[in-house]
């Protein structure tokens, strides 16, 4: 992608477009913020830009790329010689991969402009391979770049964030959102409007997310729900937590967390707010419905009790007894 097509995080494209123009690319940064909002793509982005074959000026470097010259699509596929990606090898980056990014960055250009070397989850540098780069990351040679890209930039050394420059990354608003999936996944109109919600902001997220598992697992959670609303149907209750009991672990957190943002939509519809603000807008209509035949008081008290479950659920290790005890307690609820 280039500058151009990127969406959101506008701010931090001005910074490094203008750093571009000036030519002052030369130095460490550290780009931070949450997994998926685009931290990786910017920085590609901007070795692109660096080493792009069209359009690069006689002084200073071009501030985007063509995205379709040779080195714009070597970039894209991890081929291009100026452009090296740095990835922990098992659980840490080792010692061994920053020394010979020690010796590697003071190297001249192999074939382009300026080279790049992007250390990805930065936060997972051993304290020694961290101590081993300090003097590169001090006064990278001219002809280099380093981009650490981190989720968790405090979790680095002081003496390394003092030697970079930060960028932080934020998730896209959902108008980003859309408008980004609209023009490089396109699908249906609800499948858009729905993923644009459900990842937050990150195009990580949204691009990984299967909707179809989605939509199967909320039909079942708004069966519940349904279940529940009509008052104290023990059997059918429990039926339903022995089919969600028996999930693994993950699965079934992954039904909590939907059930809680189910609720959260329901309490916004219920309050008789817009239906811009809740996620699962493909099927608002039906949350209305379901909205009002619950009332406000009800799903205050429902999302109440959810969270304690799943605050609850670390230390209680049988899920489908928690689970047919939260049921119960919601539907006398009613
Ligand atoms: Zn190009």
């Amino acid at each position: 992608m280039s500058f151009a097509t990127l969406i959101g995080n506008q701010h931090q494209k001005t910074i490094l477009q203008r750093l571009l123009r000036g030519g002052q690319i030369a130095t460490t940064f550290i780009f931070a913020g949450p997994d998926g909002v685009g931290k990786r793509r910017f920085a590609l982005t901007m070795a692109k830009a660096a080493n792009c074959l069209t359009g690069a000026p006689a002084e200073g470097f071009a501030d985007d790329c063509c995205d379709f010259c040779q080195v714009c699509c070597r970039i894209d596929e991890g081929t291009y010689g100026d452009v090296t990606t740095i990835e922990p090898d098992g659980q840490f980056i080792k010692i061994a991969q920053t020394r010979e990014l020690a010796v590697e960055v003071f190297y001249r250009p192999r074939e382009g402009r300026h080279r790049f070397f992007i250390i990805d989850s930065a936060e997972r540098l051993r304290e020694e391979a961290a101590n081993s780069l300090l003097k590169t990351l001090e006064e990278p040679p001219p002809t280099s770049t380093i981009i650490m890209i981190t989720s968790r930039p405090d979790s680095l050394l002081t003496t390394i964030r003092s030697r970079s420059q930060k960028l932080n990354f934020s998730p896209l608003t959902t108008g980003e959102m859309e408008a980004y999936l609209k023009a490089n996944f396109p699908r249906p109109a609800p499948d858009t409007a729905l993923l644009a919600r459900i990842s937050e902001g990150r195009i990580g997220q949204a691009t990984a997310f299967d909707l179809s598992v989605y939509r199967q697992q909320r039909r079942t959670l708004i069966e519940l729900l349904e279940i529940l609303s009509d008052g104290n149907n023990r059997y059918r209750l429990l039926k339903a937590a022995e089919f969600l009991g028996k999930k693994e672990r993950n699965e079934f957190e992954d039904e909590l967390d939907l059930l809680s943002s189910l609720l959260r939509d329901l309490f916004i519809l219920s309050t008789g707010k817009s239906i811009d603000s809740i996620v699962n807008i493909d099927v608002a209509e039906s949350l209305r419905n379901l909205a009002a035949k619950v009332g406000t008081d009800r799903l205050i008290l429902w999302a109440e009790k959810t969270d304690r479950l799943r605050a609850g659920l670390r230390i209680n290790l049988n899920r489908q007894l928690a689970l047919e005890s939260l049921l119960l307690d919601l539907a006398q609820t009613a």
